[in-house]
């Protein structure tokens, strides 16, 4: 990631997801990797920063480095966001939603196979209540407890 060498990266995250597809016995998805984020781009989901799914072509795209800055993404928050993106193609291919909701069940998911996928133990995930009944991590907490390594994405 840091010497920018995107079609390593792509094959490394391309095997994981082969994996995780097997395991979960759910169909391929394809990988982009690319090197920044456009400043504009259509987004379905307002608080990925990294990367995005499109379930009609059951694809994933992550960005190694951020759009401002340029500063290279670090491998937890990399991760992470795979991992994320992962969940959104089972919520669609896997379990037939017809939509993919950032729930505290899609959060808890996609910390299961982020903590296991690094092999590091998972951690009990605190959450902040938003309107509409709507959720999020509540990241200063949740790391509290020695957990460094999870991003919010
Ligand atoms: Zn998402």
């Amino acid at each position: 990631m840091k010497a920018g060498a995107t079609a390593d990266v792509r094959r490394a995250c391309a095997d994981f997801l082969k994996a995780a597809s097997e395991f979960y016995k759910a169909p391929d998805c394809g990988i982009r990797v690319l090197a920044a984020r456009p400043l504009r781009v259509r987004e379905s989901w307002s608080t990925e920063l990294f990367g995005d799914y499109t379930p009609e072509t059951m694809v994933i795209r992550v960005w190694m480095r951020t759009a401002i800055r340029k500063e290279v993404t670090s491998f937890g928050t990399f991760l992470s966001t795979l991992c994320h993106e992962f969940c959104h193609h089972l919520d669609y291919q896997k379990f037939g939603f017809h939509d993919s909701w950032h729930t505290r069940g899609f959060y808890e998911r996609a910390a299961v196979l982020y903590h296991y996928a690094r092999g590091t133990p998972p951690k009990r995930l605190f959450w902040v209540a938003l309107p509409g009944g709507r959720w999020r991590i509540d990241w200063p907490r949740t790391n509290r407890l020695g957990n460094t390594n999870a991003a919010s994405v």
